[in-house]
């Protein structure tokens, strides 16, 4: 691990949270304030997961267990990838995280010396970056073009891998944009990777139960199985399975990458939760209809929000393709003037407007690397769906 400390001021709060203190000050005013910026579910944990949570506590399961997590949840995981991607992993090639906000933090961290830099195409979770920093890297991003729908070209790749490139991310689908990368684009971008032996590949899967249209997220490991030593390949139960708070992350990795990872995790946090393990491995044995149906609810949902939003004045949106993410471009109402006469030049305007006349909360796109757009999520109910399209819509409608 670097020795390197992160620049003061490098590191940024979630745009999500920093903005929720808009939402809870206003709240706290008295205002009515319809929230759609949260990176998480409505869904409750499903309830077996609960009842495994409750068994492991009372059976006494509370102590720490294994640095790199339980043999019953490493299997489980084994056990997920080879449903989900065709992949075997032996138990030494797995590692469990408190969150793969960790397991992504712990891979910078085994392999970043200062000034190594990591490659993020863009716009993407921007905490990427953070995490490159903290473990002395610095973060490259990679602009990936609207017209080729966000996801990153084999030959911007290309051109931006220096000496210095240690890493590059592939998240699969994309947060915010909701782009999905097909097998054949993966395998271009690995191609691309191929003949540098220096460079990594973080795959990062936290969405792959949520692609729609009957599409299949594949990990650039299934891509290019010949580049098997340089992946890591990074998923968790937070999204799935409405677990966020239970802080289960994992990674796939050579068995002494993981070695490696479970050191640096063990002097930072030691285990994830024995309770949340015991939580996550239900999840992933038990039954997977919850998938599937909730997929089902999410895409009416985003259908929904698509044509509503697309009713609005100057905005528009395309279908995402995976997530539960709309990004909503504002080109549209950039340069009108709000009934109190500001002029709005950037999402971040749009955003405090609809906020504030509205009462409606989107996130800025500027947070994800995607200026004049907002961030909508849709999974809530659908009467939020259905009131933040009325609520944007007669926001949209008072812009001169
Ligand atoms: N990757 C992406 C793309 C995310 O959006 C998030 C959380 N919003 C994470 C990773 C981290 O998730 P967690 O630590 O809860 O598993």
């Amino acid at each position: 691990m670097s020795s390197a400390q992160p620049q003061a001021g490098s590191l940024h709060s979630s745009p999500a949270a920093t903005f929720r203190r808009k939402v809870l000050d206003l709240r706290s005013q008295g205002r009515t304030i319809v929230d759609m910026t949260a990176g998480d579910l409505d869904f409750p944990t499903p309830s077996h997961v609960v009842e495994a949570a409750i068994a492991a506590v009372r059976a006494g399961d509370t102590r720490y267990t294994n640095v790199d997590g339980t043999p019953e949840l490493k299997d489980a995981v084994r056990e997920h990838f080879r449903r989900q991607n065709g992949l075997e992993f032996e138990r030494s090639e797995i590692i469990v995280s408190n969150g793969s906000s960790q397991a992504i933090a712990t891979a910078f961290a085994v392999t970043l010396k200062p000034g190594d830099e990591v490659i993020v195409p863009s716009p993407c979770w921007a905490t990427y970056y953070g995490q490159a920093r903290l473990a002395g890297g610095v973060p490259v991003p990679v602009p990936c073009a609207q017209n080729n729908g966000f996801k990153l070209r084999p030959e911007d790749l290309a051109s931006a891998i220096t000496p210095r490139t240690r890493w590059i991310v592939i998240n699969n689908p994309v947060n915010p944009t909701g782009a999905v990368y097909t097998r054949a684009e993966l395998a271009e971008l690995c191609d691309v990777v191929r003949p540098h032996p220096e460079v990594r590949v973080i795959a990062d899967n936290l969405y792959e139960h949520f692609v729609f249209d009957g599409a299949r997220a594949v990990t650039p490991l299934e891509a290019a199985p010949d580049l098997r030593d340089r992946m890591v390949t990074v998923g968790g139960v937070a999204k799935s399975y409405s677990m966020m708070g239970w802080r289960i992350g994992y990674a796939a990795a050579p068995a002494n990458f993981v070695a490696e990872m479970t050191k640096v995790q063990y002097v930072v946090t030691s285990c994830a939760s024995s309770v949340s393990q015991a939580a996550a491995t239900a999840a992933l044995t038990g039954p997977q209809t919850v998938l599937t149906e909730r997929l089902a609810i999410l895409q009416e949902r985003r259908d929904l929000a698509v044509s509503l939003v697309n009713g609005c004045e100057g905005l528009s949106a395309t279908s995402p393709e995976g997530t539960f993410y709309l990004c909503i471009s504002c080109a549209g109402v950039i340069g009108k003037r709000t009934p109190q006469g500001r002029v709005l030049e950037t999402g971040e305007d749009v955003s405090d407007y609809l906020l504030g006349a509205a009462g409606i909360a989107l996130l800025p796109g500027e947070g994800y690397g995607l200026p004049r757009y907002v961030r909508m999520t849709f999974a809530v109910p659908t009467e939020h769906i259905h009131e933040a399209g009325r609520l944007i819509g007669q926001g949209c409608a008072a812009l001169t």
